[in-house]
């Protein structure tokens, strides 16, 4: 049962974290519990029976609902981090940002040839990030069976650049 209006526990903060950006702040959901609780919920409907091995989540706002979801999944959870942050072997992606590049790394041995994999973050802007992290997903081998956000930022058409991929999200803008 939908109880709860997702959209009034997101903040829009103007101008973070920089000029002309409009930011989506999910710490108003995540401190509210009942709320909090509905979204993983709403999460997991999007998932419905698909059979995950994998959750990857993407640092570091795809990690709070990214483990909840690996949990209530019965899967593992990945995190994809900034450089320099995993400990062990990694593989690494460097994408394009507006003004210069970014990179993201996983761990080598995180995800296994044939795993189904499920990726979550919060937000699906540009969708540069999210597919970064489907380019790591698969040089290791493993099968993306959903890209799931809490939110979908439409007008920025980070979709067309998953196009081939079954994307969800509870809250679209
Ligand atoms: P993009 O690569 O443009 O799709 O950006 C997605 C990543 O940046 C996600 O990890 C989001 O957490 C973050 N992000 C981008 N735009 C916003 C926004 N307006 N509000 C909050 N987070 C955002």
């Amino acid at each position: 049962m939908k109880t709860f209006n997702l959209e009034e526990y997101i903040r829009d903060v103007k101008d973070f974290p920089k000029e002309g950006v409009l930011f989506k702040d999910i710490t108003p959901l995540l401190n509210h519990p009942q709320a909090s609780e509905q979204c993983l919920q709403e999460l997991l409907d999007l998932i419905g029976d698909l059979k995950i091995d994998k959750v990857v989540g993407i640092e570091s706002r795809g990690f709070f609902y990214g483990t909840l979801l690996a949990k209530e999944l019965n899967a593992g959870f990945v995190p994809v981090r900034k450089p320099g942050k995993l400990p062990y072997n990694t593989n690494s992606e460097t994408y394009d940002l507006e003004y210069g590049t970014d990179t993201l790394e996983i761990h080598k041995d995180a995800i296994k040839k044939g795993d189904k994999v499920l990726l979550h973050d919060d937000v699906l802007a540009t969708g540069g990030t999210a597919k970064a992290v489907v380019n790591l997903i698969e040089s290791l081998g493993g099968e993306i069976v959903q890209c799931n956000f809490l939110m979908i930022i439409g007008f920025l058409k980070g979709s067309e650049k998953l196009k081939d991929y079954n994307v969800a999200s509870v809250l679209s803008y």
